[in-house]
C-alpha cells in the first residue's frame, strides 16, 4: 500500500492508475476481443485444428482481428520482458470456461538456445497459474523440442531420419488426456505436430487451449 503511493499500478493501455492485481482499467479491459468460446469441440478453433488433428475440446482466449489490444498484450508477454501478463491470461480463462476431464496441462517447450535467449518461456508462469487455479498438474517434462525453429529443422533434415519429428514425447502418456497450452493458434502446425506424437501412445486423448486465434 505504501509503495502504491510512489509506484501506483498503471493500466498497460492507457497508463491510468487502476488497483493492484489488474492490468487493464475497465475501459480498456472492454476492448479486448475476447472469442467469447465455451471449451467444447464445436467452437471456430475446434472446427479449424479438426482439419489438422483429432481433438476433444479447443479454446481460444481472444480472437485477433488487426493491431488490437489484446495483441499487444500478448506481444509483451512473449518479447517484452512481461511474464507476469501470463498469469492475467489464465484468470480471464478461469472467469470464463470451465476445464474438465483433464489429466495434466502440457505447454509447448522453447529451444534451449531460445529459451536462453528469452530468459523465460512465455507459457510456463500462465500454464502455472492455470495448473493451480484449474487444480490440474501440469507438466513441464513431456515434451522436448528437438529443433531451434523450422529453418533449423530443413536444414538438419538431410542429418536425420525420415521419422525425426520436431517435437518428441519423453515421457509416457498413456491413458492420459492431455491440455496443450500454446500463445497463439495460426496455422496449427505447431499444436498438429505435438499431437500427433502423443496420441502415438495407447488410449490417449489432446485437447488444445490457446491465449489467442486469429
Ligand atoms: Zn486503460
Amino acid at each position: 500500500m505504501f509503495l502504491d503511493l510512489f509506484f501506483p499500478n498503471r493500466c498497460l493501455a492507457c497508463e491510468e492508475i487502476i488497483s493492484a492485481n489488474t492490468i487493464l482499467c475497465d475501459i480498456c479491459e472492454e476492448k479486448l476481443s475476447f472469442s467469447h468460446f465455451k471449451f467444447d469441440s464445436e467452437n471456430p478453433l475446434a472446427q479449424k485444428a479438426k482439419l489438422l488433428f483429432p481433438i476433444e475440446q479447443a479454446y481460444a482466449l481472444f480472437i485477433f482481428k488487426e493491431e488490437n489490444l489484446a495483441q499487444n498484450l500478448l506481444h509483451r508477454l512473449k518479447y517484452g520482458d512481461q511474464e507476469f501478463i501470463g498469469k492475467h491470461f489464465a484468470h480471464w480463462i478461469f472467469d470464463k470456461i470451465k476445464i474438465t476431464e483433464i489429466d495434466e496441462i502440457v505447454s509447448v517447450p522453447l529451444h534451449p538456445k531460445k529459451l536462453k535467449r528469452r530468459g523465460y518461456n512465455q507459457l510456463t508462469l500462465f500454464g502455472n497459474e492455470l495448473s493451480k487455479l484449474y487444480k490440474i498438474p501440469i507438466n513441464h517434462q513431456l515434451l522436448k523440442r528437438n529443433f531451434h525453429n523450422k529453418a533449423q529443422a530443413q536444414k538438419d533434415k538431410q542429418h536425420r531420419t525420415e521419422t525425426e519429428s520436431l517435437f518428441s514425447v519423453i515421457e509416457n502418456p498413456e491413458n492420459k488426456h492431455i491440455l496443450l497450452i500454446d500463445d497463439v493458434y495460426t496455422t496449427g502446425n505447431t499444436l498438429a505436430s505435438i499431437a500427433w506424437e502423443i496420441l502415438k501412445h495407447p488410449n490417449t486423448k489432446v485437447s488444445i487451449l490457446v491465449v489467442a486465434m486469429d
